[in-house]
């Protein structure tokens, strides 16, 4: 589903993502960890191309990512992304979040939009919310619109860039459980996130970043009972 092959990528003199290559079938959950400044968010922000690459190549379900044009915009509808921040429409319901990508992008009537943008508040558990405004919901729940907001792109994969880190602690678990069912849905997943116990209980895999570098690529059990690399046994020490 995702293909990265030899992927260069630089800030001016900066090798921020140095010979990547990562391949991830339909429907498994990777999880990316790393120290701050591994490369974590530039590896998401080039699988959408909101960053370019310098080198190597990234196909999405077989095709390739393109540079501009046409076809970014085509492929970009199939990958979803989750930020840190949410993102929403402050001046926008809830409802008109969800529904605006799909009439503006994907050219569906109001009413069809809507109805899919209720399900799928309904799917994460806050369809009584609809009318309101961003402003008016906890930060859980905003993240919660902003999964939906995705979700309303029909996506093939899904992006998630430490989705978590910036609620209060008792959002947290709301958050990661709707992306466990996501998970469970059989959704490809790749999830930049610092919470051990979603990475154990929900990755099939972890990918652990270091200096723009992959330096492990293995499952869960192995990644955290048994690290190979000195970065990673440095890295768990500081977290667990
Ligand atoms: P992480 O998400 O793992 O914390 P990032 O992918 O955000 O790391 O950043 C990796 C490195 O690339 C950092 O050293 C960061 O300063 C640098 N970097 C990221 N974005 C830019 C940019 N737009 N311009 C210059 N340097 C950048
Ligand atoms: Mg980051």
């Amino acid at each position: 589903m995702i293909s990265i092959q030899k992927v260069d990528k630089y800030f001016g003199d900066y090798h921020a993502l140095c010979d990547i290559n990562i391949d991830v079938p339909q429907g498994q959950v990777v999880i990316v960890l790393g120290p701050s400044g591994s490369g974590k968010s530039t590896l998401c922000r080039t699988i959408n191309r909101l960053e370019t690459i310098d080198s190597g190549e990234i196909h999405i379900d077989g095709h390739l990512l393109p540079e501009e044009g046409k076809h970014l915009a085509k492929l970009r509808e199939e990958v979803g992304m989750v930020f840190q921040q949410f993102n929403l429409f402050a001046h926008k319901t809830i409802l008109e979040n969800v529904a605006l990508a799909p009439k503006k992008v994907k050219k569906k009537s109001k009413a069809e939009a809507e109805k899919r943008a209720m399900e799928l508040l309904d799917r994460v558990g806050i369809a009584n919310q609809a009318q309101k405004y961003p402003a008016q919901l906890s930060g859980g729940q905003q993240q919660r619109v902003a999964i939906a907001r995705a979700l309303a792109m029909e996506p093939k994969v899904m992006l998630f860039d430490e989705p978590t880190s910036a609620l209060d602690p008792e959002m947290v678990q709301e958050v990661l459980d709707v992306m466990s069912s996501l998970a469970k849905e059989g959704m490809t997943m790749l999830v930049v996130t610092h919470e051990m116990g979603f990475a154990k209980k929900v990755g099939d895999r972890v990918l652990f970043m270091a200096e723009g570098a992959i330096v492990e690529d293995t499952d869960p059990e192995t990644f955290f009972s048994n690290p190979e690399s000195d970065r990673a046994k440095d890295f768990l020490g500081k977290i667990l």
